[in-house]
């Protein structure tokens, strides 16, 4: 089959590789008929996650048809279906909490690599996202290995298009689960770092989940207006500083609840972001979290923080005393997507959540390393690039 497949920083391409294989009898195949880049896909792409190895098949946000099971799955042949990007089983002590991105049986312990030293115990596994993660072929290929098809996928009724809910792989619960981390009162001001994908879903989030006021922060003009257009005011940080306008927006206290949905790769000139930027460079840091600092300086006493951006290693300077003497509640976590997805799919039946204003570009995927290129270079315009293989392009 042909697949998006990895080989250093800022090098994908689509190569010729075996077809997957049913391995376990939980497993599924799916032929691939969506599947989207995410911007957690660019800290790959450019070279901040430890573990990858050359050939691994990217892509967790993905769905497709069932094409084949094992004799324990419970999906049928030419179901249509969305997989969570966390792979989970179902039945150990953190599922049992629905806690599912904290599974302890996907990540198998061979396959956890430096995770446990690195993050004190290895994570659930995940889709085409590095060796600390299990090292799983991804879904932007044409076929794929879906473990545990029993618990993770959600079954897509007919005549419902896939870009209507392809985004309940990652994205959309990813941003209402930032939301919820919020833990939103009548009332509340919630500040967003980062209108990406899952800034927007969870801005969008955030007001069905009853918060009063959104502000967002970004430097992308286009980006804003989409968040403007869902009702958010904005601020671009290239303009205004922060800190200051979110103090006068607020009264003199800060938002109620702040959300980082920016992660390891904060852009700006800032002191500490430049240090920071020499120091990831130099391999003396790992994270640039500038975003982070300043939602933490500008949070509210007694307010949250959520923190749906990917980090991977060691956040340096990080405003401890600010969280401890203002009495910040810190959430955080890669999502629980099997949680959320019930519930999500049920509101975009109903059309109270449409993710599809999101996507900028459409592309073969023969075509998916210029989509890297362009979703990496051209953020302001590219929002989300869907892919699909040729054959979906050929019967859409
Ligand atoms: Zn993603
Ligand atoms: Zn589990």
């Amino acid at each position: 089959m042909r697949a998006l497949t990895w080989h250093g920083k800022h090098d994908v391409r689509v190569d010729t590789v075996p077809d997957p294989e049913i391995l376990n009898p939980r497993d599924a195949i799916l032929k691939i008929t969506s599947t989207a880049i995410c911007g957690s896909d660019l800290h790959l792409y450019d070279g901040y996650i430890p573990t990858m190895k050359a050939g691994d098949i990217l892509g967790h946000e993905f769905m497709g048809e069932v094409v084949e099971t094992g004799p324990k799955s419970t999906l049928k042949k030419g179901q249509r279906v969305v997989v969570p990007f966390v792979i989970a089983c179902g039945e150990c002590y953190f599922c049992g909490k629905q806690q599912y991105s904290a599974c302890d049986n996907s990540n198998p312990a061979d396959n956890q690599d430096i995770a446990p030293n690195l993050w004190g115990a290895a994570p659930a596994g995940l889709f085409g996202y590095s060796h600390m993660t299990g090292g799983y072929p991804g879904g932007q290929a044409e076929y794929v290995r879906v473990p545990f098809s029993d618990v993770g996928p959600i079954v897509i009724p007919d005549g419902i298009e896939d870009e209507k809910v392809l985004f309940l792989s990652d994205i959309l619960p990813t941003g209402w689960m930032a939301a919820e981390n919020c833990d939103i009162e009548p009332g509340d001001t919630v500040a967003v770092w980062g209108c990406g994908p899952v800034g927007l879903f969870g801005i969008q989030s955030a007001f069905v989940l009853g918060a009063h006021r959104v502000i967002a922060i970004d430097h992308f003009p286009h980006r804003l207006e989409l968040a403007k257009q869902m009702g958010a005011e904005v601020i671009n940080f290239e303009q205004t500083d922060v800190y200051d306008a979110l103090m006068t927006m607020t009264g003199g206290i800060g938002p109620d609840a702040v959300m980082d949905a920016v992660g390891l790769e904060s852009h700006g000139l800032y002191l500490d972001n430049v240090v920071d930027q020499i120091k990831a460079s130099t391999f003396l840091g790992t994270d640039r979290p500038h975003a982070l600092r300043q939602a933490i300086m500008a949070c509210r006493k007694g307010g949250r923080v959520s923190v749906p951006g990917v980090y991977g290693g060691f956040v340096d300077k990080f405003p401890f005393g600010a969280v401890m003497e203002k009495g910040l509640t810190l959430k955080t976590g890669q999502t629980h997507v099997q949680r959320c997805l019930p519930g999500l799919l049920q509101a975009i039946l109903e059309e109270k959540l449409d993710t599809t204003f999101l996507i900028s570009d459409r592309m073969s995927l023969e075509e998916a390393p210029k989509g890297y290129a362009k979703f990496k270079n051209e953020q302001n315009e590219c929002t989300k690039v869907v892919l699909k293989p040729d054959w979906a392009k050929a019967t859409a």
